[in-house]
């Protein structure tokens, strides 16, 4: 009783023509930078996680503690959990299913495939049975990647491109997410709308990621390796940063339009969408690198290593005019000032006084 009395608070609106959000993931690193936006324009927003282990969960409590200091209150669960789910949906009429939960990364993949399944499929499918089955029926929202271009070579890359050839098995559970996805709007009339998120960095950001654990490194005096294509060719990443993620996530989500199917049944046609959310502007691992050792003021021991095939692809660039034109999407942060802000709360998180140098 505590907990839905917890759960109908955190979803109440507080504007006029506001919406209550489900938030998947929510204490992961796009989730928690989504569910503070939502939250601050007056929405109401109930999150979901179930603080895995993929990376240090003492950075999503914190980011749980953040969200809550907000009045945002998280259920720990996972998406597999059928009873949960449906009891979250008998408690709030949501209008709305921000899917931000996966298992995320590349190279975990080769020694964890089945968390794979088991989160972006298995727990995909699971969501949208429960959604399928809800009165309203909310729209959803949910991440894809860029991944999906796998070894596409036509840049940049734009949503009607092939995306026949992943090349790492995260990248085929997004493909096949927007494959069940789009059944599930075909079927049932469910709205939905997929993101292809371009390398997403920013504070809170993942530890698991190459911006964050260069700059752990270089911090604490270690190599850090840089992979570089065939022929010392460097890999290049469309880097988009937090804050214009979150401004696509929220534009996208306004202009979903209503599943149109109640109970599980179809009664017309709702949309089903696609949209790259890059920032259009790719920049080499070197560089990344050189912003950094210029914001820490450190310089980096660089190992230079052939990238060894095991599922990074050798670069992304995104064509953004579809969610520009849909919905007004603007990438406005380059990198330089994405990674100043970055480094700024990286070293007051983990105890750095502004000269990077560990307070305690
Ligand atoms: P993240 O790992 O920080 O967040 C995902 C959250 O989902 C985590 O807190 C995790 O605990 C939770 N989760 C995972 N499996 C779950 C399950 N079965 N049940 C409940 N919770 C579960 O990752 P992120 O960077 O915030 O990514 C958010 C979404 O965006 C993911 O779908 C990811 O695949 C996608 N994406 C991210 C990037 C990027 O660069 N960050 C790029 C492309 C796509």
């Amino acid at each position: 009783i505590q907990w839905e009395k917890q759960v109908r608070t955190s979803a109440q609106i507080h504007r006029s023509g506001g919406v209550s959000v489900l938030v998947t993931g929510a204490t992961g690193f796009v989730g928690s930078h989504v569910s503070l936006a939502l939250r601050k324009r007056g929405d109401g927003v109930v999150g979901l996680d179930n603080f895995n282990n993929y990376y240090d969960p003492s950075l999503k409590r914190a980011r749980r503690s953040l969200l809550s200091s907000r009045g945002i209150f998280v259920v720990e669960g996972d998406l597999n959990d059928g009873k949960l789910l449906s009891k979250l949906f008998d408690v709030v009429a949501f209008t709305h299913v921000m899917h931000l939960a996966a298992q995320a990364g590349v190279r975990y993949a080769l020694e964890n495939p089945q968390s794979y399944v088991h989160s972006n499929i298995a727990g995909l499918v699971n969501l949208l049975e429960i959604c399928k089955s809800a009165n309203p029926q909310p729209a959803i929202v949910w991440a894809s990647s860029s991944s999906v271009y796998g070894l596409n070579e036509k840049v940049p890359f734009s949503e009607s491109d092939r995306t026949d050839q992943p090349a790492s098995l995260y990248a085929a559970t997004k493909k096949a997410g927007e494959e069940i996805t789009h059944t599930y709007n075909h079927i049932y009339g469910l709205s939905i709308t997929g993101l292809r998120f371009f390398t997403v960095y920013g504070p809170w950001g993942r530890p698991d990621m190459a911006y964050f654990s260069f700059t752990r490194n270089i911090l604490q005096g270690k190599p850090i390796t840089i992979y570089r294509g065939k022929n010392r060719v460097d890999l290049a990443r469309d880097f988009t940063y937090i804050d214009d993620i979150v401004k696509g996530c929220l534009g996208s989500l306004d202009s979903s339009g209503k599943s149109t199917g109640s109970g599980g049944k179809k009664r017309g046609a709702a949309p089903y969408r696609i949209f790259n959310l890059g920032n259009t502007s790719p920049v080499t691992v070197p560089i990344l690198v050189d912003i950094l050792e210029k914001h820490l003021k450190v310089k980096a021991k660089r190992n230079f290593v052939e990238m060894p095939g095991n599922g990074d692809v050798p670069f992304t660039h995104a064509n953004i005019s579809s969610a520009r034109n849909e919905f007004g999407y603007k990438p406005t942060t380059d990198l330089e000032t994405g990674l100043k802000k970055f480094v700024r709360w990286y070293l007051s998180y983990y105890g750095y006084n502004t000269k990077a140098k560990l307070v305690h």
